[in-house]
């Protein structure tokens, strides 16, 4: 870390080598890094402008023909290697992020193994083969598509999964033969920072990964307005998308936008109950709720709703809040604005006819930033925690009578990324899975998500898909050659 600034941090992990020195495009300005948990200033990072923005790019450009014509088995090897370092850099990442993002240290350690596995997933994929045939239309033509890298990608992502956000890009971006230039949230750099630090050490060229601190505005700005950035993707809020997406427009980018969520959890009467109860405390107060998986509304059937709610305000009154190394069920929310964010929903609901049924306010004994987890009942669909996204520990829950009334109002949002359904039944499983207008479902279970999966959103949700093989798509171009062997 930069020596003339505090680090807070150094003396909690084994390699003081993961916290970075000025990097490469770093200019005078400091931006502070703060324990959510204590308000605690635990680093200083020199953070970037816009000429270190446009330098970024420069040097992904530089390197781009060398590593977009690297053999793919010499890509994969130094993805291969990064994996490797991630894997054994768990603990010290683990720390790190809880330092910066404040989050169950389980979860973190949880967090770290889920980014190295788009690692390691996407060294394989770099070696399937980028060349379809296609059967010929033309006499004597001989036809193929090649699939090639697109150049210089532009990698911009939240602080809530600091490490898993960057690597789901990033790895299929390089395993495509991009070169590419990242912005983390202002809130986690040093977990973006000990990242790039593990890539030089697995034997990434210079200026393949170029990560950059700063203002987003400036920052991404630059890049959004650079026709040298052939593809952007993005992972934050909706309101964000929509900006940067306007932005990409001049400069026509390929676009990945992994964007909010507003997912509706129905348990129907024939679930099972303790199955149903466990997996939505999950759903809702995983990440401290600050999930854009995150159940945001949970509807429930009519002869199992006072039992559903006795059952799941006494696991929610189970649940702990603590600092992150404690390694409790929640951690503290980011900043303040989320728990501002917090009480108007609660307020808002219970003006409007919701029982508060245990929680709702801020834990004082904890810190300023610790929102106990909150139950709130017979909430109404005009509540604006029915229809604003509130990345939070607080679960609203809605009485519904049939089928088609909840599929309606569960349909009834701008976003579209994940639903959940419980249920026994499986033509009301079928008919639940048709109905709703999500990218995923989720059928009693929560936890869907994985590296060999399309990740991503319908609606304004988001644009494209991340993981799979469909993470590639915005990465590479398909050339189409015909040749003519008449
Ligand atoms: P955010 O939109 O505020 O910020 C995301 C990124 O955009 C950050 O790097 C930030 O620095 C940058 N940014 C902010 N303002 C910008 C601007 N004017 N110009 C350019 N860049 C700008 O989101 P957040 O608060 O960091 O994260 C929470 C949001 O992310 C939630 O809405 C959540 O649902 C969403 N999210 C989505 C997914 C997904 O995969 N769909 C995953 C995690 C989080």
């Amino acid at each position: 870390m930069l020596d003339d600034l505090s680090s807070r941090l150094s003396d909690r992990i084994t390699d003081p080598g993961l916290l970075p020195g000025r990097g490469d495009f770093a200019g005078d300005g400091r931006l502070a890094v703060r324990d959510p948990a204590t308000g605690d200033l635990v680093a200083q990072v020199a953070i970037s402008d816009a000429p270190g923005a446009r330098a970024a790019v420069d040097a992904a450009q530089a390197a781009f023909p060398a590593w977009s014509t690297m053999l793919p088995q010499h890509r994969a090897q130094i993805l291969h290697h990064w994996h490797a370092l991630i894997v054994a850099a768990k603990e010290d990442l683990a720390r790190i992020m809880v330092a910066e993002q404040g989050k169950p240290i389980g979860e973190a350690r949880g967090e770290i193994d889920y980014a190295a596995s788009f690692v390691q997933f996407y060294a394989e994929e770099a070696l399937r083969p980028n060349i379809e045939g296609v059967t010929s239309h033309l006499p004597d033509a001989e036809m193929e598509l090649w699939r090639e890298p697109v150049g210089v990608a532009a990698l911009i992502t939240p602080w809530n999964f600091p490490c898993a956000m960057i690597t789901r890009k990033a790895a299929a971006a390089l395993g495509a033969g991009c070169t590419v230039v990242i912005h983390p949230s202002a809130e986690t750099p040093l977990s973006a920072l000990a990242l790039a630090v593990l890539a030089r050490r697995a034997g990434f060229p210079d200026g393949v990964i170029n990560t950059v601190i700063g203002d987003a505005a400036t920052i991404v700005g630059e890049w959004t307005a650079d026709t040298r950035v052939r593809a952007l993707s993005f992972t934050g809020s909706t309101e964000v998308g929509r900006l940067l997406y306007r932005q990409s427009a001049d400069t026509v980018k390929r676009l990945v936008m992994e964007l909010g969520g507003h997912a509706p959890f129905i348990v129907f009467e024939d679930a099972d109950l303790d199955r149903a109860v466990a997996e939505a405390i999950k759903a809702k107060f995983a990440t401290s709720g600050q999930d854009c998986l995150g159940a945001n509304r949970l509807y429930i059937h009519r002869p199992i709703y006072d039992e559903f709610c006795r059952r799941f305000t006494e696991a929610t009154e189970r649940l702990t809040l603590g600092r992150g190394m404690e390694d409790p069920d929640l951690g503290p929310l980011i900043h303040d604005r989320q728990i501002d964010k917090q009480k108007a929903h609660v307020e808002d609901a219970v003006a409007r006819g919701a029982r508060l049924l245990t929680g709702g306010s801020v834990d004082e004994a904890q810190g300023p930033l610790f929102f106990k987890p909150t139950v709130l009942a017979d909430v109404t669909d005009d509540a604006a925690i029915m229809s604003q996204e509130t990345f939070g520990p607080v679960a609203a829950i809605s009485v519904f009578d049939d089928e088609d009334e909840v599929f309606a109002r569960a349909n009834a949002t701008e976003y579209g990324l994940v639903a959940y359904v419980h249920s026994l039944d499986p033509r009301r499983i079928y008919r639940a899975t048709r109905a709703l207008q999500y990218g995923m479902v989720a059928v009693n279970r929560t936890k869907v998500t994985g590296a060999p999966i399309p990740f991503g959103g319908m609606k304004q949700s988001g644009i494209g898909r991340e993981g799979a093989r469909q993470g590639l798509e915005a990465f590479t171009e398909i050339k189409y050659v015909c040749r003519d062997w008449a």
